[in-house]
């Protein structure tokens, strides 16, 4: 997304689960347009392996509030702030206990980044980009904590947009369709699975990550001053099919 200008360069943004998949490549692109990108990532590893590039990445894990509140510490301005961090666990959100770690990283993930965030954003007049789901409009029969996750992503996002209005802060989401990227690498195996997903896809493919990182730099630029609350699909049409 190199070729259009979105206005960010110099920007100070914090891209939370931005060392995989989705997340990555919105750290990737806002750092394409000049802003100074902090990506986080949740394992020594993936932290390991994303610093290897330009980027300035740090660990954090969501469940943790204090780690959270530390890590906006660090930050002296912060214009935008990417919630990018979840996980899914097929088969085993029957579990209530996994259904509640589902729902704390997700959700209640989001909202500590936000709930920490909120001065620094009061300050710059800066925004914030949830990521959202088609399973925030769906029920998942396999996955009830992460679409109960997504639904309360979407969900907060409108509320934060209300809320944190009075300080210029506007809140939006993406609701990225089915993209490939390690969280999907199951469903992209089983063949079966593909092809019914890619049968409802009128644009008949599966998104990148770029795919979705472009309408986050769109939702996070000026050109999106009067947005908030929305929740925006970047699902290939999956969700009108
Ligand atoms: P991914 O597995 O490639 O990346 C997940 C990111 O979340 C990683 O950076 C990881 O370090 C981080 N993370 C995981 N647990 C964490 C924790 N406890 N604390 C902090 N960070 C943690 O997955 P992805 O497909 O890129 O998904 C990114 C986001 O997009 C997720 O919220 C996911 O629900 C959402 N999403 C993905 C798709 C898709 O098709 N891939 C579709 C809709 C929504």
């Amino acid at each position: 997304m190199a070729e259009i200008d979105f206005g960010l360069a110099g920007k100070s943004v914090l891209v939370v689960g931005g060392t995989s998949g989705i997340g990555a490549g919105i750290a990737a692109a806002f750092a394409g347009q000049g802003a100074q990108v902090k990506a986080t990532g949740a394992t020594e590893r993936e932290v390991e392996a994303a610093a290897s590039g330009s980027m300035d990445v740090r660990l954090l894990d969501v469940r943790d509030g204090g780690a959270v509140e530390q890590l906006i510490a660090g930050f002296d301005r912060l214009d935008v702030v990417v919630n990018c961090a979840g996980i899914i666990r097929r088969n085993a959100e029957h579990d209530p206990d996994a259904f509640a770690e589902v729902v704390d990283i997700n959700l209640n993930g989001s909202m500590r980044v936000c709930a920490a965030a909120r001065s620094l954003l009061r300050q710059s007049k800066g925004c914030i980009v949830n990521t959202a789901s088609m399973l925030s409009y769906f029920g998942g029969g396999l996955v009830p904590g992460y679409s109960a996750s997504k639904g309360g992503v979407m969900q907060l996002t409108k509320s934060l947009a209300i809320a944190y209005a009075e300080d210029g802060i506007r809140v939006n989401a993406v609701a990225p369709g089915w993209i490939a990227t390690p969280l999907t690498q199951a469903l992209q195996d089983d063949e079966g699975r593909s092809r019914q997903i890619l049968d409802r896809t009128p644009l008949r493919r599966w998104g990148t990550p770029a795919d979705v990182a472009a309408p986050v730099l769109f939702l996070a630029s000026d050109a999106a001053r009067f947005i908030t609350g929305a929740i925006l699909p970047v699902d290939g049409g999956y969700l009108v099919a």
